[in-house]
């Protein structure tokens, strides 16, 4: 399939929108609506991403290493966990770094490895409000000819989160940016803009503009929906915790492939733009407010974009609600003393948000409901521990990195600063 930047201009292939990230006139990259609904099939997350994937990349050279490439990137489930007979969790944290961001970047990983040539070394460059620099930094880590240049607002990723980002070593570094995910985000963009820079240092990016990121992430909610409805439980809606708009779009992108699933509701934290569109069909990016669920802190969505050029008016199309800080961590006390399970606290946005729905009486919906788990609760244990008084072991993979020694290096927010560490090799240890 082609593909057409949001900002108009002639359409390129799928695998190179994918190397490229962003277009080129600074739009972001749109798939064309399919013309037909795609019959899904097969029982695991991977038959069911191929059958669900074959139609954008029909045509492309990276067609033939589909399936290699899911079987290589989805070493691990996306669980359904029903809490009760109506209410699940999507449980997209069992990849390596606790987070729903491996299944985007380690299919993004597997992209890239078969698209870029030469022997010199590409640098995947990426802006993280916490999950994101992980996921990929894992997703890349020790691949030859690539390395990982992440960018973290210091201060505002959790203890464990910073941990895990230093803690790669080899072939990535991480730099801690004395500023908010805005100011990494928009050190990230001028980088892209500058051709010198972008040339010399192959600049590649991994954020959750690019497609290679995108659309494997719609699979995991024909998986879950799939598997709901087999379960006698109806076609379900999906409430996901939101901060880019990088899931929550996925998920309207596989209901447009045909995937059955009724409302899609995106839960924000404090930071309202989103959730602002909605409610007065007007975009107004706003400064970014720190909260408990940092991952989330994005006061100007990238694929703000995206959602309004493919859906327009987003009324009826999407629904959504904020919590504030307060409300997150009763709803971690709450739904652990309801259920016995510890939830992170973006988790808990999209728990909160269903729960609002459910107390003005939800009338319309067709079956059950389902919240994207977006992240394991042990990332986040300062703040989840002291609400449900108990210890939350992480899973193994991240309990090793935890165990291994971090190391990252301050920057200002400014382009200068990521430039003059971009001409460095911190390969480390050396
Ligand atoms: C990245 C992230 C989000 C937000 O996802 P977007 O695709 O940016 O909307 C939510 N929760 C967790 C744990 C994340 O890491």
């Amino acid at each position: 399939m082609k593909v057409a930047s949001t900002r108009g201009g002639a359409p390129v292939a799928l695998s190179d929108a994918i190397v490229q990230g962003l277009a080129p006139d600074g739009g972001l990259y749109m798939p064309a609506p399919l013309t037909a609904p795609t019959a899904l099939t097969g029982e695991s997350l991977v038959e069911r991403a191929q059958a669900l994937l074959a139609p954008y990349f029909a045509g492309d050279r990276l067609a033939p290493h589909l399936h290699a490439m899911l079987t290589e990137a989805f070493t691990f489930d996306a669980k359904t966990h029903w809490l009760t007979d109506d209410t699940a969790l999507l449980e997209l944290f069992h990849g390596p770094t606790a987070a729903f961001k491996d299944f985007g970047a380690r299919f993004l990983a597997a992209a890239m490895r078969r698209l870029v040539d030469g022997n010199s070394t590409t640098t995947v460059l990426v802006a993280t409000s916490g999950d994101t620099g992980a996921a990929v930094a894992s997703a890349f880590h020790q691949l030859s000819r690539f390395r990982v240049v992440i960018l973290y607002p210091n201060g505002r990723v959790s203890p464990r989160q910073a941990h895990q980002l230093g803690a790669f070593a080899d072939n990535v570094t991480a730099l801690r940016v004395d500023g908010t995910f805005d100011d990494c985000q928009r050190i990230v963009k001028s980088a892209f803009a500058d051709a010198t820079l972008t040339a010399r240092h192959r600049l590649v990016s991994a954020n959750s503009i690019s497609l290679g990121r995108l659309l494997p992430q719609m699979a995991y909610y024909a998986h879950a929906s799939l598997s709901c409805i087999a379960s006698g439980r109806g076609i379900p809606s999906f409430v996901v915790p939101t901060g880019n708009l990088g899931n929550a779009f996925a998920c309207l992108l596989a209901r447009e492939a045909g995937v059955p699933i009724d409302r899609v509701v995106v839960a924000s934290n404090a930071n309202r733009s989103v959730v602002n569109l909605l409610a007065t069909g007007h975009y107004e990016p706003t400064t970014t407010v720190a909260t408990v669920a940092n991952a989330m802190d994005v006061g100007a969505p990238s694929n703000v974009e995206r959602l309004m050029n493919r859906f327009g008016d987003l009324r009826g199309v999407v629904e959504g609600d904020s919590v504030d800080d307060d409300a997150i961590r009763a709803s971690i006390a709450l739904t652990f003393a309801q259920t016995g399970v510890a939830i992170c606290p973006h988790t808990a946005c999209g728990v909160e948000v269903l729960r609002r729905i459910r107390a003005c009486g939800d009338s319309h919906s067709a079956g059950a409901w389902i919240v994207a788990a977006t992240a394991h609760p042990s990332k986040f244990e300062t703040i989840v521990e002291p609400l449900i008084g108990e210890v939350v072991p992480p899973p193994p993979a991240l309990a090793e990195l935890l165990t291994r020694p971090s190391h990252s290096i301050a920057i200002a927010p400014t382009l200068a600063a990521l430039a003059d560490q971009l001409a460095r090799d911190h390969r480390w240890p050396a």
